[in-house]
């Protein structure tokens, strides 16, 4: 049916696909937008400024919320008593773990999807990482380089405020920047004992509204972002995106709809998707000239691995035989935690004010020489700490009764604890595929995770502890400890590799556009074509790509390379 045919289907409403929408829907186009859950709803959905004591389970949710769900693990932070009852987080459609692998999905199904709650942390990728092939000989040069998506940093930057100073460093090349964050009392504590062991730690770039910007809100620090922001001072889609490509009138948002693969014509191009209506539970097809897919890294290559036909027997697009390959991710861990003497007995300040991404320890190994250290590449580190809402140290201090309480009070301002941001390499080991036994609840064949830590993130993990040793010496600090075992993969949701692009499309799923080299009208905005992991996180980059690739796109109606429908 005529009104069913769309100029451009997007899958996913997050980072990368409100971007894609936002921009084709403004450009006149006219843009189903297709997302697996419901809508987000800030005035329902986030219960900010609500002690814990005020919630029946205290914060930990129902017990019996997950019952009879196919997929009963609760996700951390971003998915608590705060958020429950709106059934926001995908714990319908279950995935499968290879033997030996324990992948950890975490899947924010609403509207916006996980930067509804993300971290804020944006800093740039370089030459460093574009280039890493060159330097050290391992894996795949990106097929882009610094001065060629500069400005779409500074466009993605300027676009979601992003807070930070100018560091003139190697691996973090400096952007257009608000304001910094301002730093606690801890962090210049920190930073005079990382200049004593030669370490870096300077602001992080965070998106992050220090001043009012472009219509939204400055922050005003109540430290709740992991539970969303209920006056969008940090860019999210639902305070961002969504709304202006909704202002054009050009958009369809279809919500609760689960896509299951893309249909194809007779010539192997694309012609729509198929999607499960939640809601109906029933199968429906919708028709565009072009499709999108920003269903999140691995979420895109399941679709397109479960988009088998006659010209695309092992998924779409896949000819290269690389799709679902080149699985990377952050190993991320905590290297030590430990408590500042000095502050013990200082008075409490509401210092937890961005509860995450303040400061950085940008990337400082390898820089001069890729092979100074045992591994290759490099690591960052970010530092947490401050009069949280929580107590959670109150396991290291012993006794019970008032004078615990007294300590718990005195250590108040004191403890601190390091997160490291370990990227992995490629390699075969690691990959996602269809799990060829098990399907979800609506018939989707499953996916399945390959995933093992490699010997270099391993590497970069043992030294990361060794540093803590000597920065909590270096700033007088107490160590505590440190996490014995990273955290599981895909804890970091920093996830890449399985569509990557490059130059030939015998080794790359997409060229350095992001369109797939089979199928000239299918494109991807996610973080899944950025062949590897660098010691950087990836919304910031999403959202920047997405925007090249849209402009390209956008040349490619024009010049007639597409049709509108
Ligand atoms: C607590 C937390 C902290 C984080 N910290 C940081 C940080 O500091 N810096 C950083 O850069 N990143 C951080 N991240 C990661 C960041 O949120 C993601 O990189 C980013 O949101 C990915 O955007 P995306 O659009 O690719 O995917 P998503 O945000 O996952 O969006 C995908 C969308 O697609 C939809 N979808 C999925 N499958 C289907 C389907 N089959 N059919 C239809 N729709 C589908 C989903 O509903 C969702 O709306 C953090 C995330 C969390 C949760
Ligand atoms: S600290 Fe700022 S950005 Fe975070 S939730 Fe509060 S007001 Fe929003």
């Amino acid at each position: 049916m005529a009104d069913n045919i769309y100029d451009v289907i997007v899958v996913g409403t997050g980072a990368g696909g409100g971007t894609a929408m936002k921009i084709l829907c403004e450009a006149g186009l006219r843009v189903c937008a297709l997302n697996s859950g419901p809508r987000t709803d800030p005035d329902k959905d986030y219960r900010n400024h609500r002690q814990v004591y005020d919630l029946k389970y205290r914060g930990y949710g129902d017990p019996l919320r997950f019952k009879d769900k196919p997929h009963q693990e609760p996700y951390s932070v971003e998915e608590s008593e705060y958020s429950e009852g709106r059934d926001l987080f995908e714990h319908d459609v279950a995935y499968s773990n290879a033997p030996g692998t324990d992948w950890y999905w975490k899947r924010c199904k609403a509207t916006g999807g996980k930067a509804n709650f993300w971290g804020r942390s944006s800093a740039r990728f370089g030459d460093i990482d574009f280039k890493a092939a060159d330097l050290d000989g391992f894996g795949e040069n990106w097929p882009v380089d610094y001065a060629e998506i500069a400005p779409w940093f500074s466009k993605a930057e300027r676009y979601m405020g992003v807070a930070s100073t100018i560091q003139n460093r190697p691996s973090n090349p400096d952007g257009d920047y608000l304001a910094p964050i301002p730093w606690r009392c801890l962090d210049y504590i920190i930073q005079k004992g990382a200049q004593k062991i030669g370490v870096p730690y300077l602001p992080d770039r965070c998106a992050q509204l220090t001043v009012a910007h472009e219509g939204h809100p400055a922050c005003h620090y109540c430290g709740n972002c992991s539970r969303g922001c209920e006056v969008g001072s940090f860019f999210s889609p639902t305070w961002f995106t969504i709304p202006e490509a909704e202002a054009t009138k050009n958009l369809t948002l279809k919500t609760n709809a689960l896509v299951r693969s893309v249909l194809v014509d007779q010539n192997g191009r694309a012609k729509g998707v198929a999607y499960v209506d939640r809601d109906a539970r029933k199968e429906v097809e919708v028709s565009a000239k072009v499709v999108v897919l920003a269903a999140s890294c691995v979420e895109t290559a399941h679709i397109m691995l479960n988009s088998k036909s006659r010209p695309w027997p092992t998924g779409i697009a896949n000819s290269s035989g690389q799709l679902g390959r080149n699985l990377c991710e952050h190993l991320y861990g905590c290297p030590g935690y430990g408590y500042l003497p000095r502050l013990l007995g200082q008075p409490a300040t509401p210092d937890n004010i961005a509860d995450s991404t303040v400061a950085w320890m940008p990337r400082w190994q390898n820089l001069k020489n890729p092979r100074e250290e045992k591994f290759i590449r490099g690591y960052s580190v970010y530092m947490g700490g401050g009069c949280g809402e929580f107590p959670g140290y109150y396991s290291q201090l012993e006794g019970f009764g008032s004078k615990f309480k007294r300590d718990i009070k005195r250590y108040y301002p004191t403890p601190i604890g390091a997160l490291i941001q370990a990227p992995t390499l490629p390699s075969p080991t690691n990959y996602v595929d269809i799990d060829p036994d098990k399907q979800d609840i609506f018939g989707i064949p499953r996916l399945r995770f390959h995933f093992q830590w490699g010997e270099n993130e391993l590497l970069m993990w043992q030294h990361s502890k060794q540093v803590m040793v000597d920065l909590f010496k270096a700033m007088g600090a107490e160590l505590w400890g440190a996490d014995v075992e990273p955290n599981r993969p895909g804890t970091s949701l920093h996830e890449t590799g399985v569509c990557r692009f490059g130059n030939d499309p015998k080794k790359f799923v997409t060229n350095k556009w992001a369109q797939t080299h089979d199928v000239p009208n299918l494109y991807i905005c996610d973080a899944s074509i950025f062949p590897n992991c660098t010691d950087k996180t990836t919304t910031m980059p999403i959202v920047a790509f997405t925007m090249r690739t849209c402009d390209y796109m956008l040349d490619n109606f024009k010049k007639g390379v597409h049709s509108r429908a």
